[in-house]
């Protein structure tokens, strides 16, 4: 009997039990759903033809059977060796992932949606508007790609790329789990990152992950947040902070906070100061991002002078704190980039 369901799905978007019993379905051996699990994530088959321990019989006449992998629509690498990729899915949408290898560790930062609707005013992403939210496996697909690109096991999982994570709850806890369990990348390695969203933090505070919360705050004040971030406005800075306290009590996991530093925007040591006291007491950690110059917007990144005293001043009020300079600027800029401009590239040829 086959179940029509189980047969459409894409292989990656099944959890072991499905795989077990479409391997049923398929009149093979209980042991050959181990073996399909290990070649979707551990040796990255990209269609049941690969699996060469399968029966060529059985391989040959499942070639349509769909795995769930995009494709690598374009691939650019900076001189630092990081690489960034567009990556087409099946219904041809483009999302951005970038694969940032260092001695220790290959981290991956994913896309969580095609597009954002979240239009902040310095993010590349958000210029370019919003198509869908992706599919657990989707998220899955793009870590898979790098570690095959790379030939190297990744170690950690940002969700820093594309998209707004919490408006994609379901399906980014879905792949939380699916990277833990099945790719087998420590849940502390895994880092969520959002911009807040009202009733989301607790939503994902009662899952209980024990994944890195990263909350993008980039101001130390109401006014100058709602002028950078337009969903701000329905959402204060004190109430995403006081649902920072409460994500904190329930999980026990401290709360990271990333701060863009826009030259003669954000970055004034009044910002600082106001900064510090807005995180006192708070079990956090903050990140400042020197800004990425994008062509849609004008703000300028500020000198390594003033970014040390942004830094000196929160270390004074005893916020721990660390700069964090984005690699990979030379293969096209912010995150969001390279889609704008291999499209610009593909417009003109
Ligand atoms: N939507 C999520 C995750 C995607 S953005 C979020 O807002 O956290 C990941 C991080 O990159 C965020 O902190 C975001 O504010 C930052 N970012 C976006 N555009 C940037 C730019 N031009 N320069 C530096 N950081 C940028």
């Amino acid at each position: 009997m086959t179940s029509p369901q189980t047969q459409q799905k894409p292989l990656l978007e099944l959890s072991f039990a499905d795989l077990q019993q479409w391997v049923s379905e398929q009149n093979q051996p209980p042991y050959r759903a181990k073996q399909l699990h290990q070649w979707l994530y551990q040796k990255g088959a990209r269609s049941l033809n690969d699996i060469t321990v399968f029966p060529k019989k059985w391989r040959e006449n499942s070639l349509d059977t769909p795995i769930g992998r995009s494709t690598i629509h374009h691939r650019s690498i900076a001189p630092d060796a990081t690489r960034k990729y567009l990556l087409k899915l099946a219904d041809d949408s483009l999302i951005e992932t970038v694969g940032i290898p260092s001695k220790k560790r290959l981290t991956v930062c994913v896309s969580s949606q095609v597009g954002c609707p979240m239009a902040c005013d310095f993010c590349a992403t958000g210029k370019g508007g919003y198509t869908r939210n992706l599919k657990a496996y989707e998220i899955v697909d793009q870590v898979l790609t790098v570690q095959e690109d790379f030939q190297r096991r990744v170690s950690n999982v940002v969700f820093m790329g594309m998209g707004e994570p919490l408006l994609n709850l379901e399906e980014v806890v879905k792949a939380v789990k699916s990277l833990n369990q099945d790719v087998g990348i420590g849940a502390r390695s895994l880092t969520i990152s959002t911009v807040g969203l009202p009733g989301k933090i607790r939503q994902l505070a009662d899952y209980k992950l024990q994944v890195t919360f990263a909350v993008s705050l980039h101001a130390s004040n109401q006014k100058l947040r709602e002028q950078l971030i337009p969903s701000a406005k329905h959402y204060t800075l004190s109430q995403l902070l006081d649902d920072c306290r409460e994500y904190i009590e329930i999980t026990g996991r401290r709360v990271s906070f990333e701060y863009i530093l826009l030259a003669g925007t954000n970055d004034l040591p009044e910002h600082a100061i106001e900064l510090a006291q807005q995180l006192r007491g708070f079990q956090s950690h903050v990140n400042l991002i020197p800004y990425n110059p994008i062509d849609e917007a004008d703000y300028q990144r500020p000198s390594d002078r003033r970014i040390e005293t942004f830094q000196s001043l929160l270390q004074e009020h005893h916020i721990a704190v660390s700069v964090r300079y984005s690699r990979g600027l030379e293969a096209n800029a912010a995150c969001g980039q390279l889609r704008t401009n291999v499209e610009k590239l593909t417009m003109n040829n």
